[in-house]
């Protein structure tokens, strides 16, 4: 292990176990955002993957690791705390999208450990076969639906004008999903119509990628699992004018509270970007909490409409010390 990594992950422990720490975390509460859980640890090591997905042994690992150090909680036990103290500080997960997989692989070890979470759902997408542009491109330039999909692909975004760099098929697996991860993050500046054109062009998968009603509905009914909206298509609410910011709103909302018992009223902003006018908008849609994706610990005094959560990628989930690196560094800011 590099030695840089050493000392983050030393460092962090002895911060969680100092008295100082403990203090600077008593009463403060840690969102945690997360997005798939897949299958497979190998699968949700490569870079491309990394940042959004955790594989099964390394999310249980996390779980494991919290319980220990944490009280873990639901969302609205550290945004409306109850009267019951700890001197234990409290941390909480969220999930970004409505994976299938969340039903699949994480609640199955939510379930376990008795850890309660809230998951954020793209409403469009669920019980629909609407794909994920960034998982459709992402694994169909992979490869993982074969060389004719792929081939298509790199023709049709030539037409639209992104070509996939040249050396791209000389690099080693390591350099190569790095080099996809930087293509796609460039691809977030396209408009949604050339991301829909693209995401048309990628193979049908066998299933859909999005949870469906009934698994959200199951999700509900074991006590552990709430759920609140995260953009009804998953525009960008800072790009959309006022007519269209208003739809995707109230469009989000009637999804869930057609679909919940008991819907969250925290909005979740697709790729954290908000501004003073989106907020405006939320609050106006009776919504009195948001979450963005700045970092940073909740301690009750923040913008309740722009609330900071800590990423987890399938590194930190390996190496939860370096969650406590940062959280750490998220205290001193
Ligand atoms: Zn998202």
């Amino acid at each position: 292990m590099a030695i840089k990594q050493l000392l983050k992950r030393t460092s962090g422990w002895l911060y969680l176990n100092s008295p100082v720490g403990r203090n600077q975390l008593q009463g403060a509460g840690v969102i945690l955002m997360l997005h798939r859980v897949l299958a497979s640890d190998h699968a949700a090591e490569l870079p491309h993957r990394n940042e959004l997905c955790v594989g099964p042994k390394a999310f249980e690992h996390l779980l494991v690791w919290l319980k220990k150090h944490f009280d873990c909680v639901s969302l609205m036990d550290i945004l409306q705390p109850g009267t019951v103290r700890s001197d234990r500080p409290k941390i909480t997960l969220t999930f970004d999208d409505g994976w299938r997989d969340n039903a699949l692989n994480a609640f199955p070890l939510l379930q376990k450990y008795q850890v309660p979470a809230s998951i954020f759902l793209s409403t469009d997408f669920i019980g629909s076969r609407q794909r994920f542009w960034w998982e459709s491109i992402g694994e169909t330039l992979w490869g993982s639906h074969g060389e004719r999909a792929r081939m298509q692909l790199i023709d049709c975004l030539r037409q639209v004008g992104r070509p996939l760099p040249v050396a791209f098929d000389e690099l080693d697996v390591e350099r190569r999903s790095l080099a996809l991860l930087h293509f796609l993050h460039s691809l977030k500046t396209l408009s949604p119509a050339d991301l829909n054109r693209l995401t048309d062009e990628c193979p049908d998968e066998s299933l859909p990628q999005a949870l469906d009603w009934q698994q959200v509905r199951m999700l509900e009914g074991s006590g552990l699992v709430r759920f609140g909206p995260h953009g009804a298509s998953h525009a960008i609410l800072t790009g959309l004018d006022d007519q269209r910011l208003h739809e995707e709103l109230s469009r989000s909302r009637d999804a869930l509270h057609n679909g919940c018992n008991r819907p969250l009223p925290v909005y979740c902003y697709p790729n954290g970007d908000n501004d003073a006018r989106v907020r405006e908008h939320v609050a106006d849609h009776d919504y009195p909490f948001a979450l963005g994706t700045g970092t940073g610990i909740y301690r009750g005094t923040d913008d309740p409409l722009n609330l900071p959560r800590f990423g987890v990628s399938q590194r930190v989930a390996r190496n939860p010390q370096l969650l406590s690196w940062r959280l750490f560094r998220g205290a001193r800011t």
